[in-house]
């Protein structure tokens, strides 16, 4: 599917999120930012080394990344110039922040990808994976998110891959049930 939200083209296909050629591409890393499974094991697969050195420095200078928060390295060997890793929360019921956590993972990777003068991201599904995170309430708040951020600031794509077709079809239900809410 894809739409426009004010200038910016906003985009939901299903994919490998390694394979982008959008100008960064979102991470659902952890705390650690020193890898994991899922997203995170198959980005620093396929982006080499020296993303992995690149995440050692920021950690070196400034520590963990704490959860909603996000920091940006090259892409090395990937298509994407710069990887933008954000931490989701781990869901754990719902009663300890995971919903604005969620919704700061969103904003600050948007926000980073701002101030770099960023034109074109792509997200994964960030929390839905080993993290737990009910899909289709995570789906409700990268959108809304995305969608409130769009109406200060154009780029030029936003484009959300989903791992499978499953997950794509509940991005866009709540794309289309949501849309026109203010
Ligand atoms: P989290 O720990 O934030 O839940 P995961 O990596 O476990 O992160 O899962 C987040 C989402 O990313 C899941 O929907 C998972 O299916 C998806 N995913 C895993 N690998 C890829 C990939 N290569 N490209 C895009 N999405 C992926």
């Amino acid at each position: 599917m894809q739409t426009r939200v004010n200038k910016t083209r906003l985009t939901l296909i299903q994919g490998d999120i390694t394979e982008q050629e959008t100008e960064a591409i979102v991470n659902a890393a952890n705390t650690t930012l020193l890898g994991g499974g899922g997203v995170d094991g198959a980005i620093h697969r396929a982006g080499g080394l020296t993303i992995l050195e690149e995440c050692k420095k920021i950690r070196a200078k400034q520590g963990e990344c704490p959860t909603g928060e996000a920091v940006i390295t090259t892409g090395g060997n990937l298509k994407a110039k710069y990887v933008i890793h954000t931490v989701g929360p781990v869901w754990s019921g719902g009663k300890r922040k995971e919903d604005t956590l969620l919704h700061n993972a969103y904003k600050n990777s948007l926000s980073l990808a701002k101030d770099k003068g960023i034109g074109s991201l792509s997200f994964p599904s960030i929390s839905t994976g080993a993290y737990g995170f009910p899909i289709e309430r995570a789906a409700e708040i990268a959108l809304s998110t995305v969608r409130n951020f769009l109406k200060g600031y154009t780029f030029e794509e936003v484009r959300f891959v989903l791992f499978s077709e499953k997950d794509l079809n509940v991005y866009e239900e709540v794309w289309e049930k949501t849309v026109n809410r203010v």
